[in-house]
């Protein structure tokens, strides 16, 4: 079996592809289910450290992200949209889509947003309905501080609506806190669920300023209102996938009931960074290391392809390459959720340093030995 080490799709465990082949009964009139999907829905919102509610739909992680702005956008509303990766970039596509206004933030795509930089820009300019930021950009893998960002929205009245599909679960998030109005998480990062469910959190302000609209939402799938009143109509837009549901609500508890769920991914891209680090490879970023994915720059000479194949084929393990301006320059290791354990980072290690020697590049240490003597001193102090 390939070992697949991607920053999502993840790894399923066992008790979660079990869940899914359970009995399921009718989830639209059985009121059972309106039960079941409340619960697990505020499990979600518990770990998102919130009094907001949150949203299992039936789609991708895309769904999420183009719900909140579907729901939030009216033809001519302003929207800033922050550029620090290709994933924050996108959200442009998704706000003109539905006739938004777009002002983008740049920022450099090798390191976090600068806090003072965004504040000094919003003190001059700060007329937006909401504003789009990316928690962990999977492609760099850099991870902004939301809550600083979020916090200076929320002091000019800006919503916010945060992408943090790949960073959900692994990062500590703190919403509450953090005054985020929309969040966006997928079942197939961290979470290690299969792929194909959005979770969405979202606050009263949020739902207010929909309520508040002029025009009609002009979508019903990624339209948020329809979900709003779902237990006490007893009633959802359309009959909710339960099976996926069930995996969900399976992956979920799995989060809750390991301690130091968060720690361990910490632990292991610490290791991963200082090890790669030590063996003479180089990251893409300059700062910002997110936990759940690390992005090691292609030695010179070398092509991504070919490590990915090697990899692949004679080690059996699965690393990303990259997509957009950072095609062929960057492979991924995504090392979330059930990717995340010490003896698959060890493969990966392995893999990749065969498929290096045998491409002619020599690394300046044992990278799965060093990485593992490095784990040991972290997860034992
Ligand atoms: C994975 C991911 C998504 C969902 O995108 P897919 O390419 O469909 O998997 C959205 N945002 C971020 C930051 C992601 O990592």
């Amino acid at each position: 079996m390939l070992k697949i080490m991607t920053p999502g799709p993840t790894q399923v465990r066992e008790n979660v592809r079990m869940k899914r082949s359970i009995e399921v009964t009718n989830p639209d009139l059985d009121l059972e289910f309106y039960d079941f999907y409340k619960d697990t829905c505020d499990k979600l919102s518990r770990i998102l450290k919130t009094e907001n509610s949150s949203y299992i739909l039936s789609g991708e992680a895309i769904l999420g992200l183009e719900a909140a702005c579907a729901s939030l956008t009216e033809p001519g509303d302003r929207v800033l949209v922050i550029d620090n990766g290709i994933f924050g970039r996108g959200f442009e596509d998704f706000v003109k889509m539905y006739g938004g206004e777009v002002v983008l933030f740049e920022s450099e795509y090798d390191r976090p947003v600068d806090i003072s930089r965004l504040a000094a820009f919003l003190e001059k300019d700060s007329d937006f309905k909401y504003a789009t930021v990316v928690h962990c950009d999977t492609p760099s893998g850099v991870l902004n501080d939301i809550e600083k960002i979020c916090t200076l929205f929320d002091s000019h009245g800006i919503l916010s609506v945060v992408d943090s599909v790949s960073s959900m679960f692994g990062q500590d998030i703190c919403v509450d806190t953090s005054h985020i109005d929309i969040i966006c998480g997928g079942s197939q990062k961290a979470l290690s669920a299969p792929v194909g469910i959005t979770l969405v959190c979202v606050s009263d302000r949020a739902f207010a300023s929909m309520e508040a609209r002029k025009s009609p939402i002009s979508s019903f799938y990624a339209n948020l209102l329809n979900y709003k009143d779902y237990y006490i109509n007893k009633w959802f837009p359309y009959s909710m996938p339960i099976s996926d549901i069930y995996g969900v609500a399976q992956a979920i508890d799995n989060v809750i009931e390991e301690e130091g769920f968060v720690q361990r991914h910490k632990d292991i891209a610490q290791a991963a960074r200082k090890a790669l680090t030590q063996a003479g490879l180089e990251f893409y970023l300059k700062s910002g290391f997110a936990d759940t994915i690390t992005a090691i720059k292609v030695p010179q000479g070398l092509t991504d392809s070919d490590i990915l194949r090697i990899m692949k084929e004679k080690y059996g393990v699965m690393i990303a390459g990259c997509f957009g301006c950072l095609s062929g320059k960057v492979i991924r290791i995504g090392h979330m959720g059930e990717n995340a354990n010490v003896e698959d980072m060890k493969l990966v290690m392995d893999a990749l340093q065969g498929a290096l020697k045998e491409l002619g590049f020599e690394l300046s240490c044992n990278l799965k030995e060093s990485f593992y003597a490095i784990f040991l001193t972290l997860s034992f102090i």
